[in-house]
C-alpha cells in the first residue's frame, strides 16, 4: 500500500521522533514553528524563560570546569561520534531542513554533509592544537606558547543555515575544551531540538565525558541579549544581518568579550571577456538562485566585460525563464521558498525602487504553487543596471542579480569593491593577470576571494567569513580554532642565573 501522508506537520512530528526529540519538546506553546513550503503550522515550542537562560549558562560553564581538563584527543573523540550519528541521520536531519528551512533536498542534505566534515575536521585537530617554541634571548631559558579552553561560547545563528552554523562553531570549541550554548533562529528551532538530540546521544555514548556540554535556548532576539550580555560568557559566536551586529558587537565590546561576527554579505562576480562563458553561467546560476537567494554567500551583483555582455546576459535570461521553482522536496526544483512574507515584501520594494530608479527587471513576480498558496515562491530577478545603485550596494535576501556592463579591469574592481560588506566574491576568467590580480591586494576586498568558481558553497577546510561590515569573523577551517582559545606565553629558566630580558640590571646584593 503506498503511504500517503496527510500535512507536513505530521511528517515533520514523525522526523522529530525518528532523531530522537521527545513529544513533549514539540508540543509546547508560544513559539509558533512553520514551513516556508506550505506557511503550513508544524509544532509550537515553550520559549527559554531569563531564568532558565542564566542556569542553562551556569551548568555550561560548571560543565567546562570540568570539560577542560579533560585531554584533548578525547574531547575529539566525542565530535567523532557526533559525526557519526549525523551519518546516520543524515536522511532525516537534512529533510527536515528543507521542511523547515525551505531548501531543495540536496542542499538540505548538504547542509548535514557539511556538519560531518566540520566533525571529521576537528576530531583529526584535536590532536593537533598546538603552540610554537620559541628562541629566547636569554641563555637557558626557554620560550613557548600554550592554549587553553576560554569557557563558554554563546552561538547566535541565522535561519538560512540551521543546523551547519552550530557544528562549524561546536566541533571547534568541544575540541578545544570550551563548552557551548546555543541560540537559533527563532525561525529554525526544530532543526536545533533535533540537533540537540543527535548530540547528547553521542554524548551518552562516553561514560567519562561530563553532561550538558552543548545546550540549547529557545526565544528570539531577547534570548540571545541574555546570552551576549553574560559575564560566564567570554566568546559569542554570532551569524546573521548586520543590523544584528550593530547591536550584538558593542554589548560585547563593553565586556570586553570576543565576538566572532558572521554578518550580511553582497558578493560580486566579474566575468571577463576570456571567460568560459559555459562554465561562468552555471557558476552564477547557482551562487546566484541557490537556496532562493538566501545565503550570506548568494551572488547579488554581476559585473561582465562590454564584449560578451550581450551573450552572456541573454544566456543567462533564459536559464532565469526556465529554472524550475517550486515545492522543494521535488528533486526537479532548483529554487524553494523565501522564508517568509516580509522576506517576499523586501523582494517586491527593492525591485520597484530599482525599476523607478530605470533599470530592466525580468522576474522576480510571485510564482503560486497549486497546493501551497500559502507559500512565497518568486521567479528569480534579473536586474540591469547602468550604474550601481543603493538599492544594489545593500543586502536584500531573495534572489536579486544585479547585473552591470564594464569597460575596463579596474573600473569592474572598484564597483565590485564599491559595497560596505565584504564576504565573498569571485572572477570568472582565463587570463592568469586578471586572476592573481583579482586575488592580490590591489584586488577583491573580501573575506573569500574565487577563481572560475561562484561566490556559495565554501568547504569547512578553509577558514570562512568577511571583511567590513561582514563583520571579520571567521569559523570552520585553517587555524580558525584559535578564536575559541586563549595563548598563554611561557617562559622557562632551567639555570641557576636570573638574567633579566633586555640587558636590564636590577642586583639586590
Ligand atoms: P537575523 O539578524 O534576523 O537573525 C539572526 C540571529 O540573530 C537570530 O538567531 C536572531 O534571533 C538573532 N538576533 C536578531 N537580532 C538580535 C539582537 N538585536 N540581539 C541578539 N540577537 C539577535 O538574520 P536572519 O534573517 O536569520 O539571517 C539572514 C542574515 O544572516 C543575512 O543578512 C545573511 O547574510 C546573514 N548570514 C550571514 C552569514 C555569514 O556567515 N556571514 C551566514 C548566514 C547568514
Amino acid at each position: 500500500m503506498i503511504q500517503t501522508r496527510t500535512s507536513l506537520q505530521e511528517e515533520t512530528q514523525d522526523l522529530l521522533r525518528e532523531l530522537g526529540v521527545p513529544d513533549s519538546s514539540f508540543r509546547g506553546e508560544g513559539l509558533s514553528c512553520r514551513t516556508p513550503i506550505t506557511g503550513e503550522l508544524l509544532a509550537q515550542i515553550t520559549p527559554s524563560t531569563p531564568a532558565s537562560v542564566r542556569s542553562s549558562i551556569a551548568t555550561a560553564h560548571e560543565a567546562f570546569l570540568e570539560w577542560r581538563t579533560v585531554p584533548a584527543p578525547r574531547r575529539g573523540e566525542l565530535v567523532r561520534l557526533l559525526g557519526e550519528e549525523l551519518r546516520l541521520h543524515l536522511e532525516p536531519l537534512g529533510r527536515l531542513v528543507t521542511i523547515e528551512a525551505g531548501k531543495i533536498l540536496s542542499e538540505g542534505r548538504g547542509e548535514v554533509q557539511e556538519m560531518i566534515d566540520i566533525c571529521t575536521f576537528a576530531a583529526g585537530l584535536s590532536r593537533q592544537i598546538g603552540g610554537l617554541t620559541l628562541p629566547s634571548e636569554r641563555g637557558n631559558h626557554r620560550m613557548m606558547e600554550t592554549w587553553h579552553p576560554l569557557g563558554v561560547v554563546g552561538v547566535i545563528s541565522a535561519f538560512n543555515f540551521p543546523v551547519a552554523v552550530w557544528a562549524w562553531n561546536a566541533a571547534l570549541a568541544l575540541i578545544a575544551g570550551d563548552t557551548v550554548v546555543w541560540k537559533p533562529s527563532e525561525k529554525t528551532t526544530l532543526t536545533a531540538l533535533a540537533v540537540q538530540a543527535l548530540f547528547e546521544r553521542a554524548s551518552a555514548r562516553l561514560d567519562d565525558v561530563p553532561a550538558n556540554l552543548s545546550t540549547l535556548l529557545v526565544g528570539g532576539a531577547e534570548v540571545a541579549t541574555l546570552l551576549v550580555d553574560s559575564p560566564l560568557v567570554p566568546v559569542v559566536s554570532a551569524t546573521g544581518s548586520t543590523a544584528m551586529g550593530r547591536v550584538v558587537a558593542p554589548r560585547l565590546a563593553s565586556r570586553f568579550a570576543r565576538a566572532i561576527l558572521e554578518l550580511g554579505g553582497n558578493n560580486g562576480a566579474i566575468v571577463c571577456a576570456s571567460a568560459d562563458l559555459n562554465l561562468a553561467l552555471r557558476g552564477v546560476v547557482f551562487a546566484a538562485m541557490g537556496t532562493a537567494g538566501q545565503r550570506c554567500t548568494t551572488l547579488r551583483r554581476l559585473f561582465v566585460h562590454e564584449s560578451v555582455y550581450d551573450t552572456f546576459v541573454a544566456k543567462l535570461k533564459r536559464v532565469y525563464a526556465s529554472a524550475a521553482v517550486g515545492d522543494p522536496r521535488l528533486p526537479e526544483t532548483l529554487v524553494g521558498p523565501l522564508i517568509d512574507q516580509p522576506a517576499f515584501d523586501a523582494m517586491q520594494r527593492a525591485l520597484e525602487r530599482s525599476r523607478q530608479a530605470g533599470a530592466i527587471v525580468t522576474g522576480g513576480d510571485r510564482v503560486i504553487i497549486a497546493d501551497a498558496p500559502s507559500g512565497f515562491y518568486v521567479r528569480p530577478a534579473l536586474v540591469e543596471l547602468d550604474r550601481q545603485t543603493a538599492e544594489a550596494k545593500s543586502e536584500t535576501f531573495a534572489p536579486i542579480l544585479y547585473v552591470l556592463r564594464y569597460t575596463h579591469w579596474d573600473q569592474a574592481v572598484a564597483m565590485h569593491n564599491d559595497v560596505s560588506q565584504g564576504l565573498s566574491s569571485a572572477v570568472f576568467t582565463s587570463s592568469l593577470r586578471e586572476a592573481e590580480s583579482f586575488l592580490s591586494v590591489q584586488g577583491s576586498d573580501c573575506g573569500i576571494a574565487n577563481v572560475n568558481i561562484g561566490t556559495s558553497g565554501a568547504e569547512i577546510g578553509g577558514a570562512f567569513g568577511g571583511e567590513k561590515d561582514t563583520g571579520g569573523g571567521r569559523e570552520a577551517g585553517s587555524d580558525v580554532w584559535k578564536q575559541y582559545m586563549r595563548r598563554a606565553t611561557n617562559t622557562i629558566n632551567y639555570g641557576n642565573d636570573l638574567p633579566l630580558a633586555q640587558g636590564v640590571r636590577f642586583d639586590i646584593d
